[in-house]
């Protein structure tokens, strides 16, 4: 499965708290499974952490 894989990351993820879009996260941390985001806005001081999870053992013979 290499839909999700290191190359992923998301961008722009609009502030939970005042809505300024923050251009990428702060850290990310990869364990199998899922991916750990955490966003860091530099207009309001405020951080939060988005999870992204996928299946990692799903057997996926689409796989070209
Ligand atoms: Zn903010």
């Amino acid at each position: 499965m290499a839909l999700l894989d290191s190359g992923f990351l998301p961008r722009g993820n609009p502030c939970g708290q005042c809505g300024t879009p923050i251009p990428r996260p702060d850290w990310v941390e990869s364990v199998p499974g899922r991916t750990s985001f955490l966003w860091f806005c530099r207009a309001c001081d405020y951080r939060f952490e988005a999870i992204a999870i996928y299946e990692e053992h799903h057997p996926d013979s689409l796989a070209a």
